[in-house]
């Protein structure tokens, strides 16, 4: 199956991505392609009786790689999901986790439905049943397969997900484990929401750590006063943008939404283009930019860095050429085509991959899935205790001031600052930070370590097929 461009699927450009990077390595004879393939796609298609009429929907749920287990990845609802894509997406994931270290094989669900033509009561009644035909096949366990949300899919949806699991499995002590990005109040867990968009926020700062990585995008400072163009306000693209211009003084200049962009020079409100997007459905007469029309055409501005954070193709060989931004952080999964991708290399874009640049949201639905398993919230031991080991240090400190005659006196604000121990949001960020760190200095060490590897994609690829390869080769595969 090939694009309207006329380019390969997702599938294929993810498959060719992978090929790309696999050559440089020297597996043994066949594991590659073991790797590469897609496990098992199951599809189902069942019927709903929804205003007077049985309307059949069809989903799928594809396991990539089973190296680890449970298998990991969201469930979409969109109009526009089929086989093909959600193969695509399953296989992301398999290197994702792999990157990051979250310890799982690959998976991911989609349904066939445009979630905005049903009221929450259907669609209540469609995910029990989408979940009730998964679950008693075993495709949703938390031993086995673990979903979360993705594109249409969030809080709700996963909760509803849950119970049924636990309707169906009433003596599972680890039944809530079955499912991530459930509301905190129904066994999820502090910044979930935000994963993803606070991953692609800490993976722009780790790449702006690094000066010779910055000049290789023909860029130089810091992220304050960056220009950002973000395609896509939904759930990732509105939390980067958010953090990005709230707290790294990146300038967001223009908004692509589905009916159209807006641009504001001097940085748009995300925080009120979001809040108007909600109540009126797009960007169209919004009062806080300039309008246009074709937003598709404003991908093409120029900016700093460019953040593609809703659906995959966006930028292909129709318009690869055109696209100026030096730096593009694939917020989305699969945003540039396999063609494209080459197209901005040569131009000498740097790429931060979809498989780094989005694991937030993974690697915090794995600190979830921890802490369903242990039962236990994190912090819960430790924050009183840390707390009063600080208070120690503090009077201290006062005692010291005290000797000192008041010569020496504490910053304002440091002493409830440092007495206050971490709650399981700050945890969370904190492991978050950590885990884009590390996977960004791994993918760092193959792109600049090797002379045959030129971009982070290709790196990132590497690293994460290095680790699946020799975890089949431990279990003698
Ligand atoms: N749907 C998200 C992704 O594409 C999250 C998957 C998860 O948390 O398991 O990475």
């Amino acid at each position: 199956m090939s694009t309207p461009t006329g380019e390969p699927s997702f599938r294929q450009s993810v498959d060719l991505m992978f090929n790309r990077a696999a050559a440089l390595l020297d597996l043994p004879p066949g594991l590659e392609e073991k790797i590469r393939v897609c496990n098992a796609t199951y599809t189902v298609r069942f019927g709903v009786k929804l205003r007077g009429e049985i309307r059949t929907f069809t989903g799928y749920r594809s396991v990539h790689s089973e190296h680890m287990e449970p298998v990991k990845g969201g469930i979409r609802y969109a109009p526009t999901v089929h086989q093909d894509e959600v193969e695509a997406l399953a296989a992301l994931m398999t290197y994702k986790c792999a990157l990051v270290t979250a310890p799982f094989g690959g998976s991911k669900g989609g349904l066939c439905i445009d979630p905005r033509q049903y009221e929450p009561d259907e669609l209540e009644k469609i995910t029990r049943r989408f979940a009730y035909e998964l679950i008693k096949r075993d495709m949703i366990n938390p031993a086995q397969n673990v979903p979360a949300p993705d594109m249409g899919t969030g809080e709700r949806e996963m909760a509803i997900i849950a119970d049924q699991y636990q309707r169906m499995n009433t003596t599972d002590i680890n039944a809530r484990a079955c499912v991530t990005g459930k509301p905190p109040h129904a066994g999820g867990i502090q910044g979930r929401v935000e994963a993803t968009g606070r991953g692609v926020q800490y993976a722009l700062r780790e790449f702006f750590r690094h000066p010779e990585d910055v000049k290789q995008a023909g860029l130089s400072g810091s992220l304050d006063g960056k220009r950002v163009i973000v395609q896509g306000l939904g759930n990732v693209g509105y939390h980067a943008a958010l953090f990005l211009s709230t707290e790294d003084g990146c300038k967001i200049t223009h908004v692509v939404e589905r009916d159209g962009a807006l641009e504001n020079p001097a940085g748009l409100d995300v925080q009120a283009v979001h809040d108007w997007i909600l109540g009126h459905g797009g960007v169209r007469n919004c009062p806080f930019g300039t309008y246009h029309e074709d937003g598709v055409k404003v991908l093409e501005a120029e900016c700093d860095i460019l953040i593609p954070a809703a659906l995959e193709g966006v930028i292909n060989m129709h318009n690869a050429a055109d696209i100026q931004a030096p730096l593009i952080i694939e917020a989305a999964n699969g945003p540039i085509t396999a063609g494209a991708d080459e197209v901005l290399r040569h131009k000498g874009a740097v790429i931060i991959p979809d498989l780094y640049a989005n694991a937030g949201g993974v690697t915090v639905s794995y600190f979830e899935w921890v802490k369903n398993l242990s039962h236990i919230r994190f912090g819960r031991m430790q924050r009183r205790q840390e707390e009063a080991r600080h208070q120690l240090i503090v009077d201290e400190l006062q005692r010291l001031d005290e000797h000192l005659g008041g010569a020496w006196s504490m910053t304002p604000d440091f002493k409830q600052k440092y007495l206050r121990g971490a709650d399981e949001l700050e945890l969370v960020r904190s492991g978050l930070d950590d885990t884009m760190r590390a996977a960004y200095g791994s993918m760092r060490e193959v792109w600049w370590g090797r002379d045959d590897v030129t971009d982070l994609r290709t790196a990132g690829f590497i690293v994460g097929i290095e680790r699946v390869a020799a975890s089949y080769q431990a279990k003698g595969i």
